[in-house]
């Protein structure tokens, strides 16, 4: 049977790491505050926005939050973020996604100043991300990577293929895994023989965005299989991009959906707070 990562002790050990960071840089006079904005009350939105602060209690970071109606226009949104990027005591802002359609995204994830952008979202940190300099790297690939590190697997040399190109995680998951020195291929919806692509992967990320597609046949026996999706099954269970049951067997090692990638965003959102105010 293969290793099951277990997301949920990894986070737990990593929120533990930052609990005594935090209370050490409180005796040093240090605190740390993440201001936490929600425009509208879309109900998966505000059970983030609740476990996001959450973290925060219990590690010891301040948290400010702003639950703005739905019918806040762009630029009382952008003079917020404004407000919030000249207030010293305020280490990091997060804008809670998706935003109403009538808000223009990327305009908002750049009105955030890249010293406070603790989502790693911000053009300047996906930039720096790029060319190897210092700056916030997306939560949830930051959380792969320490899942893989923590858990003993090398990434240095190993075939890695990420399955998905989005700007929150399949890109900057490439990116990291080419800065751990695993040579890296990229797949998407266009990629043809999309199975004999993935079948070559030492460590196969699955961030496609569809219920239990990766099925047996997309994996190399011996793989490391990373799951990122989160769906609800046809019993309103939650199931990944791969399908766990066929896969994990043939696999070496396998993340659990629940349990395994998902609680790492958060602690590396809680991580990108506490190296924000340490760096202050
Ligand atoms: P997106 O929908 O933004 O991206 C999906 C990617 O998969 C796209 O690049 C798309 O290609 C590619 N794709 C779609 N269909 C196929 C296919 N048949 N074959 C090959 N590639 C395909 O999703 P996200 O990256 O935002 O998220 C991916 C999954 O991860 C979702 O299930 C999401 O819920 C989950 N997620 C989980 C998080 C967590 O904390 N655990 C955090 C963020 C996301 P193309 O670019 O060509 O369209």
């Amino acid at each position: 049977m293969p290793h099951i990562i277990d997301g949920k002790a990894i986070s737990a050990q990593i929120k533990e790491e930052l609990k005594e960071k935090v209370t050490r840089l409180k005796e040093e006079g240090v605190r740390i505050c993440l201001a936490v904005i929600q425009v509208g009350n879309d109900p998966a939105s505000s059970v983030y926005v609740g476990n996001k602060k959450k973290a925060c209690a219990y590690i010891g970071i301040e948290s400010l939050a702003y639950e703005l109606p739905e019918e806040t226009t762009q630029e009382e949104l952008l003079a917020l973020i404004g407000e919030l990027n000249g207030k010293a005591e305020v280490n990091g802002i997060l804008v809670q996604l998706p935003l109403p359609a009538h808000i223009d995204e990327d305009a908002v994830i750049r009105a955030i100043d890249p010293k406070k952008d603790v989502d790693g979202f911000h053009p300047q940190s996906v930039g720096a991300l790029c060319i190897g300099q210092p700056g916030f790297v997306s939560c949830t690939p930051a959380g792969i990577i320490q899942l893989l590190k923590r858990s003993g697997i090398e990434i240095a040399g190993k075939e890695c293929v990420v399955i998905g190109r989005s700007n929150i995680v399949g890109k900057p998951m490439a990116l990291l895994l080419l800065r751990e020195n695993g040579t890296v291929t990229v797949t998407h919806s266009k990629t043809r023989n999309l199975k004999e692509v993935t079948r070559r992967a030492d460590i196969l990320i699955a961030a496609v965005g569809r219920p239990k597609m990766i099925t047996r046949d997309y994996v190399k026996e011996g793989a490391v299989v990373i799951d990122v999706g989160i769906h609800r099954n046809e019993n309103n269970k939650l199931c990944g991009d791969v399908d766990y049951e066929d896969v994990a067997p043939v696999c070496s090692a396998i993340t659990p959906v629940p349990g395994g990638v998902g609680p790492m965003t958060i602690a590396m959102l809680m991580n990108n707070c506490v190296e924000a105010g340490s760096k202050r």
